[in-house]
């Protein structure tokens, strides 16, 4: 059987113009991954050496993933995605050939961007290494830190990682010329959601009574993935109700479901 242990895209189909509320985190980026890949000349004019690798932290569906593929996308870099809880537990015994394998195609389809999500799944600190599945994790994450360490920081190959516990990270992996910028992603604010839901109902059939500070209002503590689980929501309910347009209403009631939602799965996660 064929499992995929990782994802290649050339080109990944998404904007900074998707992405809302985040545009520090995007200046930021653009600062240490999209011009050193597309000038590595300037830094080296300069004499500055940009980090090798990005940790984006922060609660999940805030737009991590998409921060990665967008500045992929305006660097012009090959995208390789690799979530790590997953071949943490398909491919047992085989982390670090993978690992070796991602890079080697990383060099081979420069520049490039190799997106570590979810790494906390191979780089947590250890309690105890006693178990040969630890020590299998352990393996892997060496071998990861190793090709870190074989790139020099302008070589034109970027990692980015992603994570929703920054907390039970290895400090290893936060070492000087590893991942050694941090950026936070967290979830939006009044004003970032707003965007949020104008990029999402910009591409959606709405009447006049949309309110865009009252929706903002409303969803205070949503993730942008809730956001647009909340558009799309709406969108089902125009279709119940038999009309070819999303009211503001059909947005109040969406909102409401994914609310109790929320409230339903936090309160059995205890
Ligand atoms: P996880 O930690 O769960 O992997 P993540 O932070 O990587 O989450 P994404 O996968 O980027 O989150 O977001 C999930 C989806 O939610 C995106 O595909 C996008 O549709 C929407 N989304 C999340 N954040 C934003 C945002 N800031 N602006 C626009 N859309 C967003």
């Amino acid at each position: 059987v064929y499992v995929k242990s990782f994802e290649v895209v050339e080109k990944p189909n998404v904007h900074y113009s998707d992405i809302g509320g985040l545009s520090e985190q995007i200046r930021e980026l653009v600062e240490v991954v999209e011009l050193p890949l597309k000038n590595p000349e300037l830094f080296r004019e300069i004499g500055i050496e940009p980090p090798k690798g990005v940790l984006l932290y922060g609660p999940p569906g805030t737009g991590k993933t998409m921060l990665a593929k967008a500045v992929a996308a305006e660097s012009n870099a090959t995208f390789i995605q690799v979530v790590a809880s997953e071949f943490a537990q398909k491919f047992v015994g085989e982390g670090a050939r993978i690992v070796r394998e991602v890079f080697e195609l990383a060099r081979r389809k420069a520049p490039s961007i190799v997106f570590i999500d979810e790494i906390d799944a191979i780089g947590a600190k250890r309690v105890d290494m006693g178990t040969s599945g630890e020590r299998e994790v352990q393996r892997t994450l060496m071998q990861l830190l190793a090709e870190i360490d074989g790139f020099k920081p302008l070589d034109n190959v970027k990692i980015i990682a992603a994570t929703n516990r920054i907390d039970i990270l290895d400090p290893a992996l936060l070492r000087p010329g590893r991942f050694d910028r941090l950026i936070e992603v967290p979830l939006p604010n009044y004003e970032g959601r707003k965007e949020i839901f104008r990029i999402y109902l910009q591409k959606m059939k709405v009447d006049g009574s949309i309110k865009y500070d009252v929706l903002a209002s409303l969803t205070n503590g949503f993730s942008g993935a809730e956001i647009k689980n909340a558009c799309t929501e709406a969108g089902y309910i125009a279709i119940r109700e038999g009309r070819r347009y999303i009211t503001m209403d059909d947005l109040v009631k969406a909102i409401e479901k994914i609310r109790a939602k929320n409230n339903k799965s936090k309160s059995t996660e205890r």
